[in-house]
């Protein structure tokens, strides 16, 4: 856990506590280490509903989601399959009210068919739609 970002050290540590595990005697390295505990669908629900509060309220816990959410989504489109994928950056514009414009990746866009997908929300965006700033 040394390397590891400090939101997901408390996202392990609070997952850890729910099953009496002891985060510093797992070993994440191992491909199965998750399965040697469990939890009840209830449990499951609840830690899920913690974890959302988290990442309301914690900016860089999202970033480090968004980051893991867009590497295993937008590699390639989600309806043409093309790996032609570009990063669509809102700069002030007609269209995008200013309090919507945000300084990084707002949406993608595939080359190929022009499907476009919001950064957050994971949406699809057709004609003048267009992200909300973290997909609010
Ligand atoms: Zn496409």
């Amino acid at each position: 856990m040394k390397n590891m970002p400090k939101e997901l050290k408390t996202i392990l540590n609070e997952m850890c506590s729910r099953v009496n595990a002891n985060p510093e005697e797992i070993d994440f390295k191992s491909k199965d280490w998750y399965l040697k505990y469990t939890w009840t669908e209830e449990e499951q629900d609840d830690f899920i509903k913690w974890l959302a509060g988290f990442l309301h309220t914690n900016n860089n816990a999202r970033k480090l989601f968004n980051i893991i959410w867009l590497e295993n989504n937008m590699k390639k489109c989600k309806k043409c399959g093309s790996k032609n994928i570009i990063s669509i950056e809102y700069f002030y514009s007609k269209n995008i009210p200013d309090e919507h414009l945000y300084d990084g990746i707002s949406e993608f866009r595939c080359q190929d068919c022009g499907f476009r997908i919001g950064r957050w929300s994971g949406r699809e965006l057709k004609g003048d739609d267009f992200e909300r700033k973290y997909g609010l």
